[in-house]
Parts: C-alpha cells; structure tokens; sequence
C-alpha cells in the first residue's frame, strides 16, 4: 500500500470534489478564482485558442461562472448579444469611450450626461487627441454637431437630472448613416423601462449600482452591445485585464431577481409624490417624463414602459440657497446623497448649471432631484409638506 500523503498535501485537495449528494442550490454560487486548471494540455490549448471567441472560463480576470451568471442576466435586461461588467458605471463608460474611440475621432456627447463624463473627457479624451463636443438632450442640434471624424454619438435618455428626451432611433439613424457608433447611458431605465439596443443603439451603459443592484451596497457597472459593436469592447476589456469580484456579482445577480417588481413599486410611488408635488406652490416644475406636462411625454410614451422613483423639482426662482439647505435639511424621511436607486429615498441638490453646456439653465430656480424609495408615498408627502412650509419664504 502507497504512503498516506502528507497533510499539506491533502490540505491543497480536500473539499474540492463534493462528497455530498442531494439536490442544487436556486442560485449560482460564487466561483472565487484566479487559476483555472484544464484536463489535460490540449484541452487547456484549445480553451486558449477559443477564448478570444467563445465565452470560456480560463482565468479569473475573464470572468468566472458568477459573472457569467450575471452577464446573461443584463443581455436579458438589454436585448443585447454579449455584456461585460466592469468595478462601477464610471468605469463601464470610460472603457466604452476608450474601445471605440482613437485618437483624431469625434464624439458628440449629450448635454444630459452624467456629470461625471466632462471630467472624462476633459482628463482623458482631450489628452489623447480625442475630440468632444456636446449636442443639446432633446437631440435637435445633434445632425449639426456631427462632423467628418465623428465616430460615436453618445446618448443619455431619459438625461440626468431633469430627464430630457430624445428620439434615438431617429439619432441612431442619422449616426449610423455618417460610419458613427451609437452608445447610450441606460442607468435610468435598468433595461426595463428603456431599452437603448432595440431602439437603435449599438451599445447600452448601466450603473448596477444602481437599480440592479438596489440596496445602495455594492458597485458596478454594465456594458452590452449588439453582435456587430461587440468585438472591439471584448478585446479592449482583456487586454485592460478588466474584472469584477464574483462576491459583487453574485449581489446584483441577487438584486436583479427583483428588479421588475422593485421599479413597479417605484414608479408607482414616485407618480404619487410627483403629481402631489405638481399641485403645490413652492414649487415651480416637476420634472418626471410620466408627467403629460414634461417636454419629452410624448417620446416617453413612445419609447419607454414606464419611470422609476427619480423626481427632481425646481423651487420658485427667487429661492435663495438658505432656503434650499432649509428645505433639504427638513426633510425627515429622505437621505441627503447624491446615488440612488436603492430601496430608500434621498434627496440631493441637482446644480444645472455646472452640468449643461448647451442649455442655459442660469435664469430658472434651484432644482432638487428625489429618489422615492419603498417608503409609504403618504408618509413621504407629509414629510415633503413640512419641508416646503419650512422652507417658505
Ligand atoms: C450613477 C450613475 C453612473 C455612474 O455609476 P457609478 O457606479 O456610481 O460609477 C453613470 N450614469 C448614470 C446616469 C448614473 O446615474
């Protein structure tokens, strides 16, 4: 009989062949992996030679089953042929800019872009000799601003802050027709109230911090593409060595188990506070494309299934900045902070002017952007009451 072997070896095998039997989980569990070890030579030379290709676990930084599990999840949410995922939605715009654009190219970015992306392109593009320039959200001057070396249109609808809409399939055509790609910000939508692939788009961003994941506890970022955008973002992530953890993943996977009836629960509260918000005095705006009274109704109605709980508001003009804070600070039930889509409200100043470039915004009233979370609606109205008395002039 063969020598029992030593405890440090058996310590490096024990535990990974199961020796249980019985049935499976509900949900994929979390494969941690760095090293993946083959069969046999051949079969690790054959995944090497597929890998560029064909979706295979061979190394941790090109995924492993969890992050696999959850890319499926987003194609599904986006219509789209393959996703890759990415540490936050920053990140997942960064590496959509950086696959498609080279230096000497264009790309026109709308005026209601998550703020963060001027600081994009001002730190990245304009170092690199990438141009940019901004189209106004409502896309009317977006055929203008197209030029020669213009290699992507890059969308956000419904937009940041006050959701300005635009018509993308029409801006997708007019794109598509000048050799230029069409990427879209889809955080708003989630894949289930706006769906930027199947209106035209070739490539479709989303903040799983946000309402993918939904409990303001984890960070990342999505990008799927149609089958004809998807090779240059594949190839730029594995050569960047882009990965998530499986741990993060394996909590949006969860999160997006939920997701449909979550955003229900939103949009019907938000429709609530936002129309009650319509009726009072101190307020001057409601922005909400639900609402027939936002500019880009019709286009919402048209393109979208439905909103989500954000609601911001324009207080009267003459609001002075104390008012505001007082206003903010009252408010007992809303987070101050600037993230959302998790269950919870929050509340968070929206600057206009530091964030449009097109659209002159230096004439109208403070605005207030309200995530409505899973709280009773009626219990966030009295609570948005007092706050407006107490910020009355
Ligand atoms: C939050 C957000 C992002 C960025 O997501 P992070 O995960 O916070 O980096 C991108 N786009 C929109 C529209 C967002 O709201």
């Amino acid at each position: 009989m063969s020598r029992t072997q030593g405890i440090k070896t058996r310590l490096a095998s024990v535990g990974k062949t199961p020796a249980y039997d019985g049935g499976t989980a509900v949900n994929p569990p979390v494969v941690r992996a760095s090293t993946v070890v083959f069969r046999n030579a051949a079969h690790q030379r054959q995944a090497r030679e597929q890998r560029g290709q064909d979706r295979l676990f061979t190394y941790g930084a090109r995924g492993t089953p969890t992050t696999f599990a959850l890319e499926d999840a987003v194609c599904e949410l986006e219509g789209a042929y393959r996703a890759r995922l990415f540490p936050t939605g920053l990140t997942a715009i960064a590496m959509t800019l950086v696959s498609y654009l080279r230096p000497g190219d264009h790309v026109l970015i709308s005026d209601s872009a998550y703020q963060p992306v001027r600081q994009l392109a001002r730190q990245f593009l304009e170092p690199y000799g990438i141009e940019y320039s901004f189209f106004a959200a409502d896309g009317s001057d977006a055929e203008d601003g197209m030029r020669p070396n213009t290699r992507m249109l890059y969308a956000e609808c419904p937009g940041s802050l006050v959701y300005e809409m635009c018509d993308l399939p029409a801006l997708a055509a007019m794109a598509h027709a000048r050799g230029a790609w069409v990427a879209a910000d889809n955080t708003w939508g989630s894949g289930c109230q706006y769906r930027p692939l199947a209106l035209g788009a070739d490539i479709s961003v989303m903040a799983a911090t946000k309402y993918l994941s939904g409990h303001s506890d984890v960070m990342m970022g999505t990008v799927a593409t149609t089958e004809a955008a998807w090779k240059p973002l594949a190839q730029r992530c594995d050569a960047f060595g882009i990965t998530v953890s499986p741990d993060d993943a394996w909590l949006v996977l969860r999160g997006v188990r939920s997701l449909i009836p979550r955003l229900a629960m939103h949009e019907r509260h938000a429709l609530q506070v936002a129309q009650w918000l319509a009726s009072q005095p101190g307020v001057a705006t409601v922005f909400c494309p639900a609402l027939p009274s936002h500019p880009g109704h019709d286009l919402w109605q048209r393109d979208c299934q439905g909103t989500n709980g954000l609601v911001s508001i324009e207080l009267a003009r003459t609001t002075s900045q104390a008012n505001v804070d007082r206003f903010i600070d009252s408010l007992q039930l809303f987070g101050i902070g600037a993230s959302w889509g998790g269950h919870e409200s929050l509340v968070t100043q929206a600057h206009m002017s530091e964030t449009r470039s097109v659209t002159d915004w230096s004439k109208r009233g403070p605005v207030v952007r309200l995530h409505i979370g899973l709280e009773d609606p009626q219990d966030l109205i009295d609570d948005l009451a007092q706050a407006l008395q107490a910020a009355a002039p």
